[in-house]
């Protein structure tokens, strides 16, 4: 069986240009804690749920009145057949670890109705078949056909690593070839208005090795920001003619900012890195480097979140960065994920193994709920109220995207590389990889202790290189009760030699809670902080604030916050608890004042703070992540 891993493997060779040997699935295993857990909560209840609402809102009966087994009109939006793919991609990867016999019944079922809908020459979209033939490709800035194809061939390529079948990956093999034949110079040139298909072919490309579907991938960025017919179809409501919506204003390797729709420009990002890593980006790098610059160091919110503005779902300019109006789409801290472990296999460097964390336990995985049947599609740093998760969305993009990253997330953690073993992330489990076993015991991210036990021989010196978080000032390692050694933050450390079993590596990273200040041209945070303990952001919800308003709440400067963890809350999770002031509404009857209004009438109270990504669990709810210090 081929490699059950995620992104950017290659059974035989690395990638041209990537830093890293990827660590198959069936290497790397999670025991008992967060990560485990939110799989366990996937696998037993979000995927059974996404299949019963893929049936219930037509998306599956659409492959079927495709196919003709079934009469009737098809409904929905026209990238409905993506959430369906997604689906299917995050219940492969679930038997990937585990196997799960209504799993695979469901997978199997929706595999038939795919192929019987599948047209001889490998067409397959539902949206444009029977009465609707005539409208294929003739609006690819607004019909996601190829954004649909690319879901299809990660979906198929996950079926085929986890299961071994084949039934999945011939259709996507037909699609394939029928995008050769009719996309690419001479033929069909144009692109798809949402990027996905670049990155899929690229692992196709991966999976089979036929350079055809690189070249593709590479002719589908090359169409971007050429004449503004390149891409096909007119303008719609959202766009409207500004053709930085999906990054089609200029040529890509020229694009220095990250602009237009968050999730399109974190794929278009993804796809290029992909094509960079197989060596046929032509100088794509120094974009990419520009555009995470942008992305990541001046239009990212603290949790990580990007895409400020709900006009377009898009990047705002430089410090854009409300609170309440955060748009943030879960879609787009995982686009961003899938990103940043792209740049991380070319480049090794530790920020992108940061930014992947801060995503993960924030802006992404605020997105699902702790019991696994509720979904944010926008993640606000502030609520009033009035914003809760729901099961589903007519725009069902996040929740079976968020599935397929859990359900596929330990191959995110660590890499391989000649003799070196690189942990980006820490999770209870074990890895063999690079000649070397080791098991992993923590109780992160509750805790900053981490030990790594070597369960296996080495015959040559072999290096283990340990990610130190940004945060983590004073880190240090011990090494078989050896003296402690110091770690600098925001670095990979290495330590080489020939390894035995029952060697260890006590890891320390000081995890304590700690205040995060933002950048004075963020406007909305002035006077402001928020908290943070390890890679966890916290919020106030008014669930845990005994009747306060989280809005008359403030933090007193240089108070010790203390940190509680609560075995029964929301899963499992430390709390944190600080002393503040209570603002006396009473106090203050009009809106405008000669004097300060925020300094008189308060009473001391103690604020409690619990992790952002469990807010909106408990019923509708305020919540604010910036925090006023006084
Ligand atoms: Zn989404």
């Amino acid at each position: 069986m081929k490699s059950k891993s995620p992104s950017v493997v290659v059974d035989t060779r690395q990638s041209a240009k990537a830093r890293f040997r990827p660590i198959p699935l069936d290497s790397i295993t999670f025991g008992e804690g967060f990560w485990k857990n939110r799989q366990q909560t996937i696998r037993n209840t979000s995927l059974k749920l996404q299949f019963e609402e893929c049936e219930k809102t037509g998306r599956l009966e659409n492959f079927r009145i495709a196919s003709g087994r079934r009469t009737g009109t098809r409904s929905g939006l026209v990238f409905n057949d993506s959430d369906v793919y997604k689906l299917l991609e995050a219940a492969s990867w679930a038997l990937a670890s585990e196997s799960d016999e209504v799993l695979e019944q469901l997978i199997d079922t929706a595999i038939d109705e795919i192929a019987a809908a599948q047209q001889s020459n490998g067409y397959l979209n539902t949206a444009f078949m029977f009465d609707n033939e005539g409208l294929r490709y003739t609006d690819l800035k607004n019909d996601h056909e190829l954004y649909c194809y690319g879901h299809m061939i990660q979906a198929a390529i996950a079926h085929k690593r986890s299961t071994g079948k084949e039934t999945f990956f011939d259709i996507a093999i037909r699609v394939a070839q029928h995008l050769l034949d009719t996309f690419g110079p001479g033929k069909l040139e144009s692109t798809d208005g949402h990027e996905e298909i670049e990155l899929a072919l690229v692992e196709l490309y991966r999976e089979t090795g036929t350079q055809e579907y690189l070249n593709l991938a590479h002719f589908f960025l090359s169409m971007r920001g050429q004449s503004d017919t390149t891409m096909t179809g007119g303008e719609n409501r959202v766009h409207g003619t500004d053709r930085s919506y999906f990054q089609d204003h200029l040529p890509v390797s020229e694009q220095h900012e990250a602009d237009g729709h968050a999730v399109r420009l974190t794929y278009l990002a993804s796809g290029m890195a992909d094509v960079e890593l197989e060596g046929a980006g032509d100088g794509m790098q120094s974009a990419l480097d520009s555009i995470w610059d942008s992305a990541h160091l001046r239009r990212s919110s603290v949790t990580g979140g990007i895409g400020a503005r709900y006009q377009g779902e898009a990047f705002g300019d430089d410090y854009e960065l409300p609170n309440e109006r955060a748009y943030n789409e879960t879609c787009a801290s995982l686009g961003s994920i899938f990103w940043n472990w792209r740049m991380l296999n070319l480049t090794g460097e530790a920020k992108y193994a940061e930014v992947i964390e801060r995503q993960l336990f924030n802006g992404a995985l605020s997105g699902l709920s702790i019991d696994g049947t509720g979904y944010f599609y926008m993640n606000p740093l502030t609520s009033a109220g009035g914003y809760s998760r729901t099961p589903w969305f007519t725009c069902a993009c996040c929740p079976p995207n968020i599935a397929r990253l859990i359900m596929s997330l330990a191959s995110y953690f660590y890499s391989e590389h000649d003799q070196e073993l690189w942990i980006h992330q820490y999770a209870s489990g074990s890895v063999q990889a690079s000649g070397l076993s080791l098991a992993v015991d923590t109780d992160y991210p509750w805790s900053g202790d981490i030990r790594v036990t070597v369960t296996g021989n080495s015959t040559v010196e072999h290096s283990i290189l340990l990610r130190v978080p940004e945060w983590a000032t004073n880190s240090t390692v011990v090494i078989n009760n050896e003296s402690a050694i110091s770690m600098v933050e925001g670095t990979y450390h290495r330590i080489s030699r020939k390894w035995s079993p029952g060697d260890t590596l006590a890891i320390n990273f000081p995890i304590g809670p700690r205040r995060i200040y933002s950048h004075p041209r963020i406007t909305n945070n002035s006077g402001r902080v928020s908290l943070a303990r390890g890679p966890l952001i916290y919020c106030l919800e008014s669930a845990d604030q005994t009747g306060s308003s989280v809005f008359d709440l403030a933090l007193a400067p240089n108070t010790e916050i203390a940190a509680t963890y609560d075995p029964n809350l929301l899963g499992g999770l430390t709390l944190l608890k600080a002393s503040g002031t209570e603002l006396e509404r009473t106090s203050i009857s009009s809106l405008y004042s000669d004097a300060r209004t925020d300094q008189n009438g308060s009473k001391p109270k103690e604020l409690i703070a619990i992790p952002y990504y469990a807010w909106g669990n408990r019923g509708d709810s305020q919540m604010q992540v910036w925090i006023p210090e006084k």
